[in-house]
């Protein structure tokens, strides 16, 4: 097959190739990690830990180059750069917590329905995990999947997008560092095919992507019946209530819907403000939102880089225009801007929207604020919760009591109160589900993210004498 053109989103140009994976490669380096990962289990927890440790280093020693290579793949805001302490952050982590979710899934004791027989546990793991990951946040992405998996004792074949494809080839110059990570650990570059062949290749999938990719994708599990891990897309609402400080609830919404582009999972994609404020809060919004810069110029300078993906940009401007065709109104930005071959666009604030627009319905993922008033907090609710999604959701009111209260009401997995974009503040120690269409599977984050990739197994042991196939004992206290 061909070499693929991997676009640099600040030029549009081709300045990149990647040669996709053919079957037979993938087949290969699905064995290759097969064959390794015994091994790779066998030297336990403890072990694993040693051997991860090194590559943290080495993933430190390569941390600016991985910043680097991050901007280049997605145009680079300032996230880019922490993505090698991110990197680090994770792998440190599970050093930390690896060894305790191990732990806590030791079971040795005799079973209180028949009293003579011994229960023990033992943990398997799955020997070759596939990870397939999206061009948002590419390399945080591909490893909050992975990095679990291989502490857990599997080896990962990773597919990363075909966007975004040059942060993992730096990130791959450390783990060919550390030999013993090398050999269960690997990734194979290509399109959507290259995802599928990693799929008829692997005992689980872990998927992050949009809702109709990973709808392709839990069909193609459930077709090899291997259990699936999807983490999609959202709609993430804000409610911003009555007696809510404004300052803050126009600070934190900017922040929660632009970021990074707005390409974020967690963005806030929709802002529900009660109407005795709506108009203050949309002047404030929109005097803030003026003041936000492009970083055209510098990628370390502004707040708003390009579109990562440019097509990603005609979706944006056709959720713009059919609401504003359906009467919303643009407050400011609301125009994609070509500079130096990147596409951008400023923060845009759209008021008179209805939920009979996408751009209050579909994943938008571009830094657009819809606004719309609501009467009291029931119509907030319903509003928030009126949606096929459920990642994250927003409340900002007068009081983290009033927050809360609101919170409880709302589905999605990640609850953020009195600010937004808290997702970084979730831990190894405890998890949360997506709701709706936004997730599958086990969660990603807490102990769960790691226990996913590990079948439990019981040793059953009679301690006791043999029942007589006359004698109910056999059937314990069911009797
Ligand atoms: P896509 O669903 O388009 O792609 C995700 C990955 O799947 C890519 O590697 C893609 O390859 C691959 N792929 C495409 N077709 C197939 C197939 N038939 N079988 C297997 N794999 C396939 O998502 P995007 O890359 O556009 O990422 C943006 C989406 O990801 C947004 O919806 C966003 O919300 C979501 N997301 C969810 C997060 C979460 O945690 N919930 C976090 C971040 C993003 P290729 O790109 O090479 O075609």
């Amino acid at each position: 097959m061909g070499k693929l053109d991997v676009i640099n989103p600040r030029t549009g140009e081709a300045d990149h190739a990647i040669t996709p994976a053919t079957r037979e490669e993938i087949a290969g380096k699905a064995a290759a990690l097969r064959a390794a990962q015994p091994a790779w289990e066998a030297m336990g927890v403890e072990a694993r830990c040693g051997v991860m440790a090194r590559w943290l280093g080495a993933v430190k020693a390569r941390a600016a180059d991985i910043g680097e290579a991050d901007a280049h793949d997605t145009g680079g805001c300032h996230t880019s750069y922490l993505q090698g302490f991110i990197t680090m952050g994770n792998i440190g982590g599970w050093l930390e917590d690896a060894p305790k979710a191990f732990a806590a899934l030791d079971y040795d004791a005799l079973s209180p329905s028949m009293p003579s027989v011994r229960v023990q546990s033992q943990v398997v793991a799955y020997p070759l995990v596939g990870v397939i990951s999206p061009w948002n946040a590419p390399l945080m992405l591909a490893l909050l999947d992975a990095v679990p998996a291989l502490f857990a004792g599997c080896s990962v074949l990773l597919k990363p997008s075909e966007v975004t494809p040059r942060v993992i080839e730096t990130l791959f110059e450390t783990v060919r560092e550390v030999p013993e990570l090398a050999a269960v650990f690997d990734y194979v570059a290509g399109a959507g095919d290259v995802g599928q062949a990693v799929i008829d290749q692997a005992d689980t999938i872990c998927f992050t992507g949009s809702v109709p990719t990973g709808r392709k994708v839990a069909v193609a599990c459930a077709e090899r019946l291997i259990p699936c891990h999807l983490e999609l897309g959202g709609k993430d609402p804000c409610i911003v209530t009555e007696s809510a400080d404004l300052e803050r609830a126009v600070t934190a919404v900017l922040r929660g819907a632009v970021y990074a582009t707005g390409q974020v999972c967690y963005s806030v994609e929709r802002v529900y403000v009660h109407r005795a404020i709506h108009d203050d809060f949309v002047a404030r919004l929109v005097e803030k939102a003026q003041d936000v810069r492009l970083n055209a110029d510098n990628p370390r300078a502004g707040h708003i880089g390009p579109f990562t993906h440019g097509p990603q940009a005609d979706i944006v401007a056709a959720h713009i225009a059919e609401a504003v065709a359906k009467g919303a109104k643009v407050e400011c930005g609301g125009e994609i801007e070509e500079i130096g071959g990147g596409r951008y666009l400023r923060p845009t604030v759209l008021t008179g929207v209805t939920h009979d627009m996408a751009i209050m319905r579909q994943e938008t993922f571009g830094p657009c604020i819809p606004v719309m008033a609501f009467a009291d907090t029931d119509e907030a609710v319903r509003l928030a919760n009126d949606t096929h999604f459920g990642l994250t959701a927003s409340v900002i009111a007068g009081s983290e009591e009033e927050a809360e209260a609101i919170g409880r009401r709302l589905n999605a997995g990640g609850i953020f109160l009195q600010d937004t974009f808290l997702t970084f503040a979730k831990s190894r120690t405890f998890g949360s589900d997506s709701f709706g269409w936004s997730g599958h599977g086990s969660p990603r984050i807490g102990p769960e993210s790691l226990r996913r990739f590990l079948r439990r197994k019981s040793l059953l042991t009679q301690t006791g004498e043999v029942a007589d196939i006359q004698d109910d004992h056999h059937l314990g206290n069911a009797s």
